[in-house]
């Protein structure tokens, strides 16, 4: 089956009840047990597990060719787990180009517990080979990265974990399984904050992690999730499933509507450099042309000019909402350096770009308008 038509099969539940298409919500936290003491139904308790989580978790798991998905109240908490199951004195290989908080959350909370990592260059393979030591237990990529939009070998780096005994993740949050399969590509683990494209409206957090197999780190996982809590309410699950079912056709039209705006801006004077995996000048083109199947909807954009000049340009756009975060529906923009900080290694002039759903001529009149007032 296409992942189109497993998008929408696999959001499905029976509904024996009513004979509801549409699965019902449950919101109850305890489920009743039978004479003989068992569950009859497989749920326990919400925290445990409860049928919208367990609904969007195999049909995540699905999209993604894993054999178990678990999911977290955001996409932090999905990564938090997975350095939760590491022990002190591991040592983990992380990009110097990610989404900020992974790192952040390796500096100022697990290195406390004893978590050592190093921050590499993941488009070459022979720095990230250079970092790994004894220790080393987890190779993290993210592909696109944040906000450079820079692209890793997924299959070259699994591989090279692979040979060193080291898990390879993989967060997939920008390609989403539309565009690219980590698993397939022999990664151990995905990682997706369902936030973003799963999510697709900007009006829930959410996380997941997807593992291959269901072995030992997927058991040790599967209590984190259970034990710490940090799981979704069953309304935020049934709205993640409920994204998923347009998940398809949002990200193709949204891919569609990036690739013409980071035509356009490529050409455009006023414009010093587009990062985009979909354009030929991509210096890792061929690396993304071969591991994904579309581009994606996010792109970056330095443009000709200062901080200043680069906020201005924001504040010009009519139709890009000046916020973080990205995947929903509306098109949004970000001056990124001053979201992460002074001592971010992010340009200045940079503008990192979520490509919503609108009409693509609208989209780029309103670039044309704005950058004509430079
Ligand atoms: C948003 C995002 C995260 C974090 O997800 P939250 O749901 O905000 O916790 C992690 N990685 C990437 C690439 C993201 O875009």
């Amino acid at each position: 089956m296409k992942i189109e038509t497993l998008a929408i099969q696999s959001t499905q539940m029976p509904d024996a009840n009513a004979g509801a298409v549409v699965a019902p919500i449950y919101l109850s936290t305890t489920f009743e047990r039978a004479a003989d003491g068992s569950y009859p139904h497989g749920f326990i308790y919400s925290r445990n597990d409860n049928p919208n989580r367990q609904l969007l978790e195999k049909s995540i798991a699905l999209l993604e060719n894993g054999q178990v998905g678990l999911a977290f109240a955001s996409g932090m908490a999905a990564t938090t787990a997975l350095f939760q199951a590491l022990k002190t004195g591991d040592h983990v290989i992380t990009p110097n180009d990610a989404y900020y908080a992974t790192n952040v959350l390796l500096e100022q909370i697990f290195a406390h517990w004893g978590l050592q990592f190093t921050k590499v260059d993941m488009t070459s393979l022979r720095a990230i080979e250079e970092a790994i030591r004894p220790e080393t237990k987890l190779i993290w990529l993210e592909s696109p990265s944040n906000p450079l939009l820079r692209i890793s070998d997924i299959q070259a780096i699994a591989t090279l974990a692979k040979q060193h005994g080291i898990y390879c993740a993989v967060d997939n949050t920008w390609a989403t399984p539309i565009w690219q399969k980590p698993l397939d590509l022999g990664a151990d683990i995905v990682m997706h904050a369902t936030t973003k494209y799963f999510g697709g409206h900007s009006d829930i957090l959410g996380g997941m992690l997807v593992l291959k197999e269901d072995n030992a780190l997927a058991q040790r996982l599967r209590d984190i999730q259970k034990l710490t809590g940090a799981v979704p309410s069953p309304f935020e699950a049934w709205l993640t499933t409920r994204g998923i079912r347009t998940l398809a056709v949002r990200v193709k039209a949204q891919t569609a509507n990036a690739q013409a705006l980071a035509e356009y801006l490529t050409a455009h004077p006023a414009i010093e450099i587009v990062h985009y995996p979909g354009l030929t000048s991509h210096p890792q083109f061929a690396i993304a042309q071969k591991q994904m199947t579309g581009a994606g909807a996010m792109l970056s954009v330095q443009i000709k000019g200062d901080a200043t000049q680069a906020m201005a340009v924001t504040q010009k756009l009519r139709l890009f909402t000046t916020a973080t975060s990205l995947g929903g529906v509306e098109s949004l923009i970000e001056h990124r350096k001053s979201v992460e900080g002074a001592q971010s290694p992010t340009p200045d002039n940079l503008l990192r770009v979520s490509v919503g759903l609108e009409n693509m001529d609208d989209l780029i009149a309103d670039w044309a308008q704005a950058l004509a007032s430079l």
